[in-house]
Parts: structure tokens; sequence; C-alpha cells
């Protein structure tokens, strides 16, 4: 099996309400950085899994949509602004200060986002996300 991982970081504030932690009701500031794996048991006939370059070029645009903006959950008529399986609907994708969720953002969460839409929009061969939110945790999502 071949892996390639690029990794990629964004400045974003979030407040997780149901939490025993009393700091993290707060809204506070994260710099996190995201680990997208690629994995395939064959190479194309560049001798790549995916090009770097197309590889960041895809995921940049996701992760600038996540930069310096407030994520927090949010209610139904919010969440209609997303589409109903990811973040939001790409043709309605603007210059978002607050991008709200359906659950609340936790890194787990944000991990499950981000794997859905980068594999359904893209195509990728991706196998695993991996989400720092600070140098010494990360949630992760796999697939199956
Ligand atoms: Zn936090």
């Amino acid at each position: 099996m071949y892996k390639v991982v690029k990794c990629f970081e964004f400045e974003a504030a979030h407040q997780l309400i149901n939490t025993h932690t009393d700091k993290c009701k707060r809204i506070h500031g994260h710099t996190y950085k995201l680990e997208v794996e690629l994995s395939s048991q064959e190479l194309n006939e560049n001798g790549m899994v995916l090009d770097f370059t197309l590889m960041s070029q895809q995921i940049e645009e996701l992760v600038d949509d996540f930069d310096h903006v407030l994520i927090v959950k949010g209610n139904e008529d919010q969440i209609l602004m997303m589409g109903e399986e990811f973040l939001y609907d790409t043709d309605k994708r603007q210059n978002h200060t607050i991008i709200y969720l359906k659950e609340q953002p936790t890194a787990e969460y944000m991990c499950r986002l981000f794997f859905d839409y980068l594999s359904a929009f893209n195509h990728f061969p991706i196998t695993r996300v991996r989400l720092w939110e600070t140098s010494n945790s990360y949630a992760e999502y796999i697939k199956d």
C-alpha cells in the first residue's frame, strides 16, 4: 500500500458548549494542523498516488474557508446553508466569518466532516484525516 500525506494549517476559533471543561465553553482559538492521507495499491502513470500539487490545490480551498473564522454549532436554519451532509453548499461559498456545523465543533467531528467533504467532492482515495488542535492533541477519522 502506498500512502501520501499532506499537511495544512489554519487559525480558527470555536466554542464547545457541551463539555466538562469551563475553558472550552468560552470562544477560543487554535492553530489547527490538518493532515490528509491518501492511499493506493497502485501508482498512477506518473508513479504517484496523487500529485502533491493537485492535492494541495483542492484541499487548500477547504482550508481557506476555515481560516480565520468562528466555528460553532448552528441551529436548523443556519445548518440549511451548509447542505445536508457536508459543511456548506459549495455554490454558496462566500466569505464566511462564522461556520455553523450540525454538531459541536470538536476535533473528532471536524475530522469526519473534512474526510467526507474531500472524499465526495474530489474523489481522492482518502484513508485518514488527522486534526491537531494543540501541539500534543489530535483526533483522527480513518476509513473503515
Ligand atoms: Zn478548543
